[in-house]
């Protein structure tokens, strides 16, 4: 038999982002839907066609999206929340782009992250009496839209348990007793596909890799014995080790079973075991998340072995969709050709899978295997990427260097002595307003019209400006603003060695968002200084102490494409030794307080509980590396921007940071139970003034929540900031809310400082 090459799925935002030019000027009225479903039809073509060239034997359809494919899902089940006022019928474009990004009258739909990806899918809101229908056709259409090219394709669905399990349950009702209800309509579905000619049917279950009870399982059982008889079906895992799910998934009366063997090559031998010997095991051998050249002969060893566990009933594929991965390599045309060698974008990816099954079918292309060879054996010993500089560094550091010597206590003492804060201090987290002015100014340096010296000097008038007002309201810690960063991760990337940024290695992050991560594809040094010039400037115009504000290491990690040759938490500790150096040049300058941002600590975890430990272990290792090369006097803040906390507090206790700024809210400060019960001992800035809607919180609303945070921690403890930064909010909202937030730290500081005075009065 054949070993087939398959795909899961390809990115759909176009090499130059078309798909997102055309839906934002539909969303702006600038162009008719007809417009962007043409466009979409091309992109559809044009990705059918480049995998059919590069060999793929099974080509997925209805992996493409307008927006997302759990949106697609919800739309074909008709699951559309009410206050959306939908009454039956298919979903039109119009209640499918305002599911995703809301209207007027009824706020959109929860987004949140797929899996440990940085792609964000909109969360199923459903009810015991959510109402399911039939209500879009669009995997069918797709189907034969290709068929009509010619091409039969393998449709993609996402499967009914990974969608129940990631819906939220409005009702608190039990999500397994709509299965019932849902299992019919997939049933239509690949009647209808199997009818138009679908002779395979791909499913994609990913939360097979994810701690599963014993409710999901039988759901699976339930479920698939009911989807038989049908078109063939391919159940898709991804994104790690089936592990203890191996027994439920091999049990599925399903005619394939596809495994993740990059991220868990380690499972090959169990659930080839597992796997009855008629069905088809899918090997997922091209890493499907990363942008890097595979090595090819690890894919060979992989598929021989496959093979002499179980025949050749074999696919070969990615490891998972290559919608995670950039679209073409061919449209780089400024990276170095030795850098250049050592990558594959989706489109390169697919000649990779191609070149493996030809391999395995006896047809080997020796000069492929060969290049290859000798572009990933290039990596081994490139001086580009190997700094024993940067190596002797790391094996030299020692614990007592991630380490602030001094206990919190008594740091906090010696910090306030010093820095002479009132009780409530008020700061934000960053950035100002990246006004139009701003943007276009760095437009304008970027493409060569402006020169450095006058772009400089207009953003250091911005900063004076934003430097006075501060003063002004009274804002008691204040921030240089962050004008001169366009990304927070970008900016420290540009200045480090071992990064590399691309012209369109742009990647889906939600809808027609679509962001770049920078390459780290070499050992990370810091040259000089990234920070200490523009935190200078700005202390020049207030006799307050400027925050100086840095990214942290696992939030730049987290961020960017990591090179695959060794481990992320080694390449995290390059970075932080990086930031540390960082760290302590400000201090020396003469900076105070330094913010060390961590967004992105808690979108490391790992998919399975098990495993979190040891990530939140190197984590946070990173994290105090980073920061406990200051001494006691300097005060060390973080930022997240989230508002889970309970299954991780204890890692953000052990980060250590002298000062903690969260998200809260819009939970009305629910999350400090978290910190409540758990009995944080640092201090917390939990946010008043949610930066993430244009509404100006009032004086009254910050001070309930003031005094909300006040019920679980103590006045010395307690920070006044907003959620997040504010570069994408505009001055008009931003003045006021300041202007506010002040105020109520003030009211709330004048209650405190009168009850102290006078007990009796509380
Ligand atoms: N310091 C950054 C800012 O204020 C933090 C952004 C973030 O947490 N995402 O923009
Ligand atoms: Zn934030």
């Amino acid at each position: 038999m054949t070993i087939l090459a398959t795909n899961l799925g390809f990115p759909r935002i176009g090499s130059h982002r078309e798909l997102k030019t055309a839906t934002e000027a539909y969303w702006a009225g600038k162009s008719p839907a007809d417009e962007l479903l043409k466009t979409a039809a091309s992109l559809r073509a044009r990705h059918w066609v480049v995998q059919q060239k590069a060999g793929i034997d099974h080509i997925p359809s209805n992996d493409f999206s307008l927006y997302d494919q759990v949106l697609d899902t919800i739309a074909m089940l008709g699951a559309v929340p009410q206050r959306f006022g939908h009454t039956g019928g298919d979903v039109s474009l119009d209640l499918y782009f305002a599911m995703a990004r809301g209207r007027q009258d009824a706020p959109a739909m929860e987004m949140t992250k797929w899996f440990d990806t940085n792609y964000h899918y909109i969360v199923p809101e459903l009810t015991a009496d959510t109402p399911f229908a039939l209500s879009t056709a669009k995997a069918v259409y797709e189907f034969k839209e290709a068929q009509y090219l010619g091409i039969t394709t393998r449709p993609v669905l996402i499967g009914p348990v990974t969608f129940l399990t990631l819906a939220k349950m409005r009702d608190g009702s039990d999500r397994w007793a709509l299965l019932p209800k849902i299992i019919p309509i997939y049933r239509q579905v690949l009647k209808a596909l199997g009818e138009a000619g679908a002779e395979w049917v791909q499913m994609d279950e990913p939360i097979l890799v994810s701690d599963l009870d014993a409710a999901t399982k039988d759901a699976f059982s339930d479920a698939y014995g009911e989807l038989t008889g049908g078109p063939q079906i391919l159940l898709a895992t991804y994104f790690g080790a089936v592990g203890d799910n191996l027994q439920t998934l091999a049990a599925l009366p399903v005619a394939g079973v596809h495994v993740d063997l990059v991220r868990a090559p380690g499972q090959l031998t169990q659930v080839a075991k597992a796997l009855p010997k008629e069905r088809i095991l899918s090997l997922g051998v091209i890493n499907g998340r990363n942008i890097w050249k595979a090595g090819l002969t690890d894919g060979e060893r992989l598929i021989e072995e496959a093979r002499k566990l179980h025949g050749d009933k074999l696919f070969v594929g990615p490891s998972c969709s290559l919608q995670h991965a950039p679209v073409d390599l061919d449209t780089e045309t400024r990276l170095d050709p030795e850098l250049r060698g050592w990558l594959a974008f989706a489109t390169q990816k697919l000649g990779e899978i191609s070149a493996l099954a030809n391999a395995a079918n006896g047809r080997r292309d020796n000069d492929y295997f060969r290049e290859n060879a000798q572009a990933v054996g290039s990596r081994v010993t490139s001086k580009r990427i190997h700094d024993p500089a940067v190596q002797q560094r790391l094996a030299a550091v020692t614990p007592d260097m991630a380490e602030r010597r001094t206990p919190f206590k008594d740091r906090i003492a010696l910090q306030q002595s010093l820095l002479k804060l009132p009780l409530l201090p008020t700061t934000s987290i960053g950035s100002l307003p990246q006004t139009k002015e701003i943007r276009e100014l760095r437009a304008r340096f970027k493409k060569g019209g402006l020169d450095q010296a006058a772009y400089e000097k207009a953003l250091e008038d911005k900063t004076a400006q934003a430097m006075r007002w501060q003063d002004e309201i009274g804002i008691d810690v204040p921030v240089h603003g962050e004008y001169e960063r366009n990304d927070m991760v970008e900016y420290f990337g540009e200045q480090l060695k071992g990064f590399v940024f691309t012209e369109r290695a742009w990647v889906q992050s939600y809808g027609s968002r679509c962001v770049k991560p920078p390459i780290i594809f070499g050992d990370v040094s810091r040259p000089e200084a990234m920070t200490v010039r523009w935190w200078r400037m700005a202390q020049k115009y207030t006799g307050r102490p400027v925050k100086g504000m840095l990214t942290g290491p696992v939030t730049i990690l987290q961020w960017s494409f990591v090179r695959d040759d060794q481990s992320r938490s080694e390449t995290c500790r390059q970075i932080a030794l990086a930031i540390r150096d960082e760290v302590v040049d400000l201090e020396k300058a003469g900076v105070k307080i330094i913010q060390i941002d961590e967004a992105a600590l808690r979108e490391g975890l790992p998919i399975r509980k098990p495993e979190w430990k040891a990530y939140l272990d190197w984590a946070v290792e990173c994290f105090r590396l980073a920061a406990s090369g200051v001494a006691p006097a300097t005060q060390i803040h973080t930022h997240m921007c989230y508002s889970e906390f309970n299954d991780i507090i204890a890692a953000v206790a052990a980060m250590d940071a002298d000062v903690i700024s969260i998200e809260t809210s819009r939970s009305a400060m629910e999350l400090l139970d978290a910190f409540a019960s758990f009995e944080y001992p640092n201090d917390i800035g939990p946010g008043v003034y949610d930066i993430h809607s244009p509404r100006v919180p009032t004086q009254g609303e910050m001070e309930h929540l003031l005094d909300k945070a006040l019920e679980v921690l103590s006045p010395q403890q307690l920070w006044v900031n907003p959620d997040c930064g504010l570069k994408t909010r505009g001055w008009k909202e931003v003045e006021p809310a300041l202007v506010a937030m002040v105020a109520a730290a003030k009211a709330v500081r004048a209650r405190l400082e009168k009850a102290e005075a006078r007990p009796e009065l509380v």
